[in-house]
């Protein structure tokens, strides 16, 4: 399908949490999303209604981030469904939390597979279509803990470190082609993933964030939004932390 006047955003784990309120945003934008998350479309319906809202199109991909040519047929297909891609935001993630001396093999790999190799993934298929546009933007989610660590996070910090790496690379290697690379470090975003903290965790970090609020899933989407928008066409390369105070 040939690219319609409105350009289309990729959002990966779209499905809930930091990642739907970041699809809602770009549709508010203006942008069509594609929305990519390893549970069923059947389960993710009132998700993309709650994008199409925005008056733009949207529609779910099952697709596994972890898996490379799973995710090379995905971005085929979002390509006929759309026409093109100038928005990629790598969002999806999980966490497998124990201490080094208790962590799994198994842990481990997960954490990266989904959290680092989906955001290699995706990238490596979806840059070729940026590159022959000429334009393309992408953010991708880290962490605080990737700037910082936290016990019992050996997994997911290394992972979330990796991710501003590969963010840093990709801006350096692809910036003669107009495409900016960033992400976003979240502190403690109430979603599913931090529901699962016991009420003493979560007391105990919000001693730690200055502005004395728990982040929300639409504080995030605010700074996508930001780094996709024309006012930061000369920003590559950079961490924007959204954490309320707690790491600087
Ligand atoms: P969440 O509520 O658990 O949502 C995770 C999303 O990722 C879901 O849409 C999930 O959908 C999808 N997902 C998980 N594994 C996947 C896979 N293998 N392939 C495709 N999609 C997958 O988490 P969240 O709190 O919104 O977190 C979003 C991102 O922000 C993550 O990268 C997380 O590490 C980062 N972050 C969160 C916080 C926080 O405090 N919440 C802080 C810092 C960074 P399905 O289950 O349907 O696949």
């Amino acid at each position: 399908m040939a690219e319609t006047e409105r350009k289309t955003a990729v959002v990966t784990g779209a499905s809930r949490g930091i990642g739907l309120a970041i699809a809602k945003r770009l549709a508010k934008n203006g942008y069509n999303v594609a929305m990519v998350a390893s549970s069923a479309p059947e389960k993710n319906e009132d998700a993309v209604n709650e994008v199409k809202a925005y008056g733009v199109d949207a529609k779910a991909y099952q697709c596994d981030v972890a898996d490379f040519d799973k995710v090379g047929e995905t971005v085929a297909q979002i390509m006929e469904d759309f026409g093109g891609i100038y928005i990629l935001v790598n969002n999806a993630g999980i966490t497998r939390d124990g201490l080094m001396l208790k962590m799994t093999e198994e842990n481990f790999d997960s954490v990266i597979s989904v959290n680092l190799k989906g955001t290699f993934n995706f990238i490596k298929h979806c840059t070729p279509v940026m590159m022959k546009k000429r334009e393309g933007r992408v953010v991708n989610i880290s962490s605080i803990v990737g700037l910082q660590g936290n016990a019992g996070q050996v997994n997911y910090s290394a992972s979330k470190a990796g991710i501003i790496g590969m963010t840093k690379s990709c801006a350096r290697e692809f910036a003669s082609r107009n495409i900016t690379f960033n992400a976003v470090a979240p502190g403690f975003v109430e979603t599913s993933m931090t529901a699962v903290l016991t009420d003493k965790q979560k007391e105990g970090l919000f001693e730690l964030i200055p502005l004395k609020r728990y982040g929300q899933p639409e504080d995030i989407a605010g700074a996508v939004s930001f780094l996709c928008s024309d006012d930061a066409s000369y920003i590559t390369g950079q961490v924007l932390s959204v954490d309320g105070g707690m790491h600087m």
